[in-house]
């Protein structure tokens, strides 16, 4: 939710994951579809109310946001970490043909309908890429070409068709093929990751990891899918291959951890703090994740994903903040 999108990030402009373009959002194709179709509430990530289909007032008229330089001083952190992947310049451009909202406010109803469903075609079709990337997943490559060719089709459909389309039972069917893909992923990275025996891990500062809720136990099993690990403590934690599909990590610190060939599908990783942290090799991990966590130099991300201009901005507070020396744990 942030035109002009590419300024959002580090110095280069994104080309998209798997060399997808077209899966990444082309605010300069579309017309703020997403600063209009989508509802938010006042919160940490949005300064202010607005109902779906209203448009923001920060949105231009030329389908630019007013505020983009300043969303995260602004209240508008959220903005930063949507990603429509390619979804908006699909719907202004190939379904509705380059006919505006503003243009055709009789149209303008049906392209705020069709704009979600097709965020998450397109967020599909972006994992599904992803899955044919990852050689331990070639035994079911057939079947994830069939999805991404079915899921493609899908976005290709009128707005009517689009409207009616289950998109919950699509989500579900290839939902399958991704676990599978996960699995022989995971499993491929760490032999024998199931029959693992539970092993204690100790932080720098000799405490378990994984401390509230979730607890050591399960971080140590790895299959954390959906888990509460708001604001744990999983400092230096090794989750290598972890199953960590819709975890809540909002807040958590994950200063060093070893996250290599986790699957972080839908994790919400919002102010997680990843310095220091190894993402190398992490499955479905989005940029749109990255963005709403904080890192810096020494955190590694896969090579498909950009560093966050925040991050660099942290390092610079830190260095005017002599306070910040990267450890401001001693609190726990
Ligand atoms: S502040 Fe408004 S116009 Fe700017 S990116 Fe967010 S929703 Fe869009």
């Amino acid at each position: 939710m942030s035109p002009e999108k590419p300024e959002q990030y580090g110095q280069s402009e994104q080309h998209g994951q798997h060399g997808q373009p077209e899966l990444h959002a082309d605010c300069a194709n579309c017309f703020g579809l997403c600063c209009v179709a989508l509802p938010f509430s006042a919160s940490a990530d949005f300064a202010i109310d607005k109902p779906g289909g209203q448009p923001c007032p920060n949105l231009r008229a030329d389908f630019r946001c007013g505020i983009h330089r300043d969303l995260r001083q602004r209240g508008f952190p959220g903005c930063v970490t949507f990603d429509c992947f390619g979804a908006g310049q699909k719907v202004s451009r190939v379904t509705f043909g380059g006919r505006d909202w503003r243009e055709d406010p009789v149209s303008a109803k049906r392209m705020f309908e069709v704009f979600p469903i097709m965020r998450q075609l397109h967020e599909l079709l972006w994992y599904l890429n992803e899955a044919l990337t990852l050689p331990a997943a070639r035994p079911i490559h057939g079947d994830l070409r069939r999805a991404l060719e079915q899921t493609e089709r899908r976005t290709l459909d009128n707005p009517d068709t689009l409207m009616k389309l289950d998109v919950a039972a699509h989500r579900s069917e290839v939902n399958v093929l991704l676990l599978r893909a996960s699995e022989l992923t995971r499993a491929a990275a760490v032999p024998g990751l199931k029959a693992e025996a539970p092993r204690g891990r100790k932080n720098a500062g000799g405490k378990n990891v994984g401390g509230k809720k979730a607890g050591a136990g399960r971080a140590r099993k790895k299959e954390l899918r959906g888990a509460d690990l708001i604001g744990a403590d999983l400092r230096g934690a090794d989750l290598t291959a972890a199953n960590l599909r819709g975890a809540y990590l909002i807040g958590a610190d994950l200063k060093g951890a070893d996250l290599r060939v986790a699957d972080l599908i839908g994790a919400d990783l919002r102010g997680a703090d990843l310095r220091g942290a190894d993402l190398t090799g992490s499955i479905f991990l989005t940029q749109s994740q990255v963005n709403a966590a904080n890192g810096d130099a020494a955190t590694r991300l896969p090579a498909t994903l950009e560093r966050p201009a925040h991050w660099d901005e942290n390092v610079r507070g830190d260095r005017q903040n002599p306070a910040n020396n990267g450890d401001s744990d001693t609190s726990k």
